[in-house]
């Protein structure tokens, strides 16, 4: 299996309770390595981009205003099948949908404010790895 690289973001309701450490455990101890990371306030024309893709959707407001809540945690994770693997650990995007163990069975709020972001494909990764990180930025 090759070694890849996923984005991640640890959103504002996980931030504001203080579970950014808790989090990126999990992902540790499953063998994905943090290998870029910074804390940043997003900007709504930030979030409105990284989320175009949903522009339609009847939420597309909503998650913009609650991304730009307050701080979130963007980070690169780096390890074997790290796109699939750092979903399967996140669960399902409804956290009661989510199965036992996964980031959002364990700290999501709700569908919304469900505690991270995980790019779902290889190609979308390394879209959204290069919207936030320079790659003298990704120390592997
Ligand atoms: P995922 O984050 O699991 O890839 P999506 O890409 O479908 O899920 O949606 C992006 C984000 O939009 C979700 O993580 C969540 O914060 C928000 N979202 C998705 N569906 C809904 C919904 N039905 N109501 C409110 N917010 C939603
Ligand atoms: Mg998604």
């Amino acid at each position: 299996m090759a070694i890849e690289r996923t984005f991640s973001i640890i959103k504002p309701d996980a931030t504001r309770r203080n579970l950014t450490g808790k989090i990126n455990a999990v992902f540790e101890e499953a063998g994905l390595r943090v290998v870029a990371q910074k804390r940043i306030q997003m900007t709504t024309a930030q979030a409105e981009s990284f989320y175009g893709v949903h522009s339609a959707r009847g939420f597309f407001r909503d998650l913009v205003n609650f991304m730009t809540s307050g701080p979130v945690v963007v980070q690169v994770l780096e390890g074997e099948n790290a796109v699939a693997r750092n979903r399967e650990l996140m669960g399902a995007t409804d956290p009661s949908k989510a199965d036992a163990g996964t980031i959002r069975a364990l700290f999501a709020e709700n569908i919304e404010a469900n505690s991270v972001h995980g790019s779902d494909s290889p190609e979308n990764a390394a879209i959204e790895i290069a919207y936030f990180f320079a790659g003298l930025e990704i120390v592997g």
